[in-house]
């Protein structure tokens, strides 16, 4: 047996003064933890299902302007300290699974940085207020991604104002529906490309220099890299893509100690599907095939991000962590 452990099972359970103590500390440790324990919830009935009301806007939308709101964790998302003290920057952190991702690290302890385009000002807002209501550094760097010299912006402002960079989530993507090929134009296949391909090809590049052993990059694919639908064919190669970046990167950069994963929803409720990600007919029952019978929240992945980020996950790297109510890979 070996004793070298901190306290060995025969000290704990032999000597009496010292069991006692273990035994204090540990009733101690489970009274602390108990009330902040979550409350059973049925994943089913959770959250909106489907019939949804008909709705579009215009590219890229507003999570203000949905009907149903989604929920990014604004009232229910809370922190443990997971990421203190750390610096991350997030695209497409407006809305959706980047607003949910930068609610989440602020509330564990980070500074964040969000991306998005001017026309999301509005939404950008919200979410810059709720990271400085934790006491944490909130950034707006707003800007379109499809411009290289930009992202290059992007990451040197991020770190001036952060004073530094540990987490690069790439989120930020371009989604529009297409019937046929036919009906994809260049302009439309290009702007896909450049969106959800080049800019973390970018991003990425221009981060590494700023990232010690110990950051993380995230970037967030899709069930669509697994099981395309037929009229996201554009799209849907990009999240394919993603995904296999992620496991390239984890490789390379596994031995300089930055770890790098992705996350691949299903279908959420976000403006991306409400702005052409989505046709009519798909957004009334959206959601509704999976075995949980409804969409999910932003919210819902929050968790799944900071995961990821976090120190504790320090053998995960290369890994795709999904979140598809059941359907869907990985
Ligand atoms: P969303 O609309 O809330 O977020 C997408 C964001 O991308 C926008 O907020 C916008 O700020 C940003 N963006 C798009 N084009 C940009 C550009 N040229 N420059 C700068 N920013 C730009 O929607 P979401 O669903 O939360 O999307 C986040 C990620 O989730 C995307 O990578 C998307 O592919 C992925 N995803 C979404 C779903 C879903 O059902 N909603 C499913 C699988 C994967
Ligand atoms: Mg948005």
């Amino acid at each position: 047996m070996n004793d070298d452990t901190p306290l060995s099972r025969r000290q704990a359970v032999g000597g009496t003064g010292l069991g006692l103590a273990v035994a204090a500390t540990s009733s101690a440790a489970r009274a602390q933890s108990e009330p902040t324990a979550q409350p059973m919830t049925d994943p089913t009935s959770r959250y909106p299902k489907p019939p949804f009301q008909k709705q579009s806007q215009p590219w890229p939308g507003l999570a203000s302007r949905m009907t149903p709101r989604p929920d990014h964790g604004e009232t229910s998302y809370r922190g443990s300290g997971r990421l203190a003290g750390r610096k991350a920057l997030i695209t497409g952190g407006d809305s959706g699974m980047g607003r949910a991702a930068a609610i989440a690290y602020a509330r564990e302890g980070a500074d964040v940085a969000i991306n998005y385009l001017p026309e999301e000002e509005a939404d950008a807002g919200e979410v810059i207020a709720l990271i400085k209501a934790e006491g944490r550094l909130g950034v707006a760097l707003p800007g379109d991604l499809r411009d290289e010299a930009f992202c290059t912006r992007l990451v040197a402002d991020a770190v001036r104002a952060l004073g530094g960079l540990d987490i690069l989530v790439n989120n930020a993507a371009r989604q529009q529906t297409r019937a046929s090929i036919l009906d994809v134009t260049s302009e439309d296949f290009d702007a896909t490309m450049k969106t959800n391909i080049y800019a973390p090809f970018w991003l990425i590049k221009a981060a590494l220099p700023h990232l010690k052993p110990g950051a993380s990059i995230i970037g967030t694919t899709s069930v669509q890299a697994y099981d395309p639908s037929a009229e996201l064919y554009d799209y849907a190669q990009t999240k394919a893509a993603t995904m296999n970046y992620v496991k390239s990167l984890a490789k390379q950069l596994g031995p300089k100690g930055i770890r790098v994963n992705g996350v691949a929803p299903g279908p959420i409720w976000t403006p991306l599907q409400v702005s052409g990600g989505a046709t009519m007919e798909s957004l009334e029952k959206f959601g509704g095939q999976t075995p949980l019978g409804r969409p999910g929240q932003p919210a819902e992945l929050a968790s799944i991000y900071v995961q990821l980020a976090a120190a504790d996950a320090s053998y995960s790297t290369g890994q795709i962590y999904g979140a598809a109510g059941g359907s869907g890979q990985p």
